[in-house]
């Protein structure tokens, strides 16, 4: 993975982003940067350093001095800067926005959708206090009493992919440090300018030197934090491959891990559902983001009847959507991070043709006006997918939407079950008995019943399974605080007769 065809030569003339450690914006001494681009455009935006392994390494240590003071802030202090992170993000949200859009180039509704749902986990953090309680039993002998404190971690890290640039870190970092760690963050290198911006309001927030920290880079900064014997927690989300490899090497080096991969979700369509609002909902899955969300419906298979009317209507939402750049307010559907990315996913699409599936709609060789060397790809429904193919195994992370068929909801559920990601599976039903057949027996961490993205709010756990997840606590809610502690134990004995006399 990484972005090996974005390395060119470096436009120096633009100065490049720097890293965030020890509460100051300080230059990389890299000797390889990338140009950040925007994908409506291709216009490079800036330089983000690939950082060496030594200044991940002072950042460890500038962590790990921060962690000895904020361990010992009372909560109810730590989460006085997260309040004041939520109001600064708030009041710079517009801002934000049009940097998540021009970096990672969702439109503008859809970047401030994710600012929300950031927000929200900044929120849920707040209640450090009450999510860290222990819990004691007096007289598990007589007289003696046991009981279990929850003490933070020290530095933990987070790796994070393109396609949230806010929202994913935010899964993380602020349980982080509300649990009193301290936190360092690799954001993707294709879209670190969110981060560099969040550092500002990071600063303003008030948090201690050295409690949040950003070291921007590629591989060489994730091995060193996977080396590291101070980095005790790894987040990571990003493609299987990559999430395999973070968990194996983080868990064989001691630390704790959670990581969360690809995905190939499905969605069921029964012949009773509501075509209306299934089609706008499962276009708006399939499409929203361009594709690019891990929860996007990516396989629809119909049930029975439901074929013919779907396909209809599912085609003509895919053809009438309005892709453009993301910060034109007609735009629905803005274009995919790189040109990678973009020739990627056209392979794909030609190797769905070549495995019988039927092209219905082409979303290959459009162009949008004005933006003639952005990464667009248009919405394409591809009808007839063969279930024990490739392509139906092979997340297309694009506007990309299959089309399979069922003759039961048996048989559809056990498609379902039968791929080897795990993270979103949804039904579209007008039948409770359906409905409770498929979420009781479907194979996925994030269920929807008449919804096309099943994102979990902030304080539930984001549950995904299977390939789509290595580890056992989940990011966001109580997960979060209970990856961030480790657990102490703690049997007392305090016999009256030892107390002094007064
Ligand atoms: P990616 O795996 O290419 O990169 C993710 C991060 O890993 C980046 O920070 C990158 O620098 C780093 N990385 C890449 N290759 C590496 C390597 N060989 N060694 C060490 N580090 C490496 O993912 P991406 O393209 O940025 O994001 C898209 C992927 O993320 C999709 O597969 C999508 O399904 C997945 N995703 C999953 C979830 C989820 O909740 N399960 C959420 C968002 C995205």
């Amino acid at each position: 993975s990484g972005c090996a065809s974005l390395k060119g030569t470096p436009t120096m003339a633009i100065e490049p982003l720097t890293n965030f450690v020890n509460g100051a914006f300080v230059k990389s001494g890299a000797s390889e940067f990338l140009p950040v681009r925007d994908p409506g455009t291709t216009d490079v935006l800036t330089q983000v350093p690939l950082s060496p392994k030594e200044e991940v390494d002072a950042a460890v240590t500038a962590g790990a001095v921060a962690f000895r003071e904020w361990r010992r802030t009372p909560a109810g202090e730590r989460i006085q800067p997260l309040f004041r992170l939520k109001v600064l993000l708030e009041q710079n949200r517009d801002e934000i926005a049009k940097i998540i859009t021009r970096e990672c180039g969702k439109t503008y509704v859809e970047s401030d959708a994710e600012i929300q749902r950031a927000i929200e986990n900044i929120e849920v953090a707040c209640g450090a206090p009450s999510m860290m309680q222990g819990v004691t039993n007096e007289d598990i002998a007589r007289g003696i009493d046991e009981s279990m404190v929850r003490q933070p971690l020290g530095v933990v890290a987070a790796i994070t992919p393109f396609n949230f640039p806010l929202m994913v870190p935010l899964w993380f970092m602020p349980y982080a440090v509300a649990c009193g760690n301290s936190f360092l963050l690799k954001p993707s290198e294709k879209v670190p300018m969110t981060m560099m911006k969040l550092m500002e309001l990071v600063a303003q927030a008030g948090f201690p030197k050295g409690v949040i920290q950003v070291i921007n880079g590629a591989r060489d900064v994730v091995d060193a934090i996977l080396d590291h014997p101070d980095v005790k927690a790894v987040s990571f989300v990003g493609s299987t491959p990559v999430a395999k490899y973070i968990y194996s090497r983080a868990t064989a080096n001691g630390k704790r891990a959670q990581c969360q991969g690809g995905a190939k979700n499905p969605i069921i369509v029964m012949p009773d559902a509501d075509m209306e609002t299934t089609t706008r909902i499962a276009a708006d899955s399939a499409f929203g983001c361009a594709g690019q969300r891990c929860l996007a419906a990516s396989v629809a298979i119909t049930v029975g009847d439901a074929r013919n009317e779907f396909l209809e209507r599912i085609a003509d939402a895919a053809s009438s959507r309005k892709v453009g750049y993301g910060l034109d307010k007609a735009t629905q559907m803005g274009p995919v991070i790189t040109g990678d990315s973009k020739a990627r996913i056209e392979k794909l699409i030609a190797m769905g043709e070549m495995e019988g599936a039927k092209i219905v709609v082409d979303g290959r060789q459009h162009k949008v006006s004005g933006y003639e060397d952005g990464n667009f790809v248009f919405p394409t429904i591809l009808d007839g997918v063969p279930h024990g193919g490739e392509l139906a195994r092979t997340e297309i992370f694009g506007p990309v939407f299959s089309l399979t068929h069922a003759s039961t909801i048996e048989e559809a559920i056990a498609m379902c079950n039968d791929r080897a990601y795990g993270n979103a599976a949804s039904i579209f039903t007008t039948s409770g008995a359906a409905a409770r057949q498929f979420r009781y027996e479907v194979a996925s961490g994030n269920v929807g019943i008449n919804l096309g993205v099943p994102a979990p709010m902030a304080y539930f756990p984001f549950s995904g399974w299977r390939q789509s997840f290595f580890g056992d606590l989940h990011a966001q809610g109580a997960h979060g605080f209970e990856f961030y502690t480790e657990t102490k134990v703690i049997i007392e004995r305090w016999p009256k007769e030892w107390s002094r006399k007064f």
